[in-house]
């Protein structure tokens, strides 16, 4: 798979525009930029932290979050926007 650093900026746009998090992007994922690009993201819910200090991941370890009772929209509008671009999942 090439790697489309359009894509990826577009990715990343549409995530931080809906103030979204991800794995991909806190647990600072190698494959980021192939999986961006290709439209596959997966989402933290609840806050960009973890509650476990897992030592497998990278996703920083905190208290969580209020919760933001509007991130389920924005999840369903980034997934949305995702498919209407053809992304494969997200
Ligand atoms: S979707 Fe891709 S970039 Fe995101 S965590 Fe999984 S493998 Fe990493």
């Amino acid at each position: 798979m090439t790697y489309d650093q359009k894509k990826v900026d577009q990715m990343n746009q549409l995530l931080s525009g809906l103030k979204l998090n991800t794995v991909c992007a806190e647990d600072n994922c190698p494959n980021l930029g192939e999986c961006f690009g290709s439209g596959t993201a997966s989402f933290i819910i609840l806050g960009p932290n973890s509650i476990r200090a897992c030592r497998f991941y990278d996703i920083p370890h905190d208290h969580p979050r209020p919760v933001d009772l509007m991130e389920p929209y924005r999840v369903a509008e980034a997934t949305n926007d995702c498919k209407s671009r053809g992304c494969y999942r997200c």
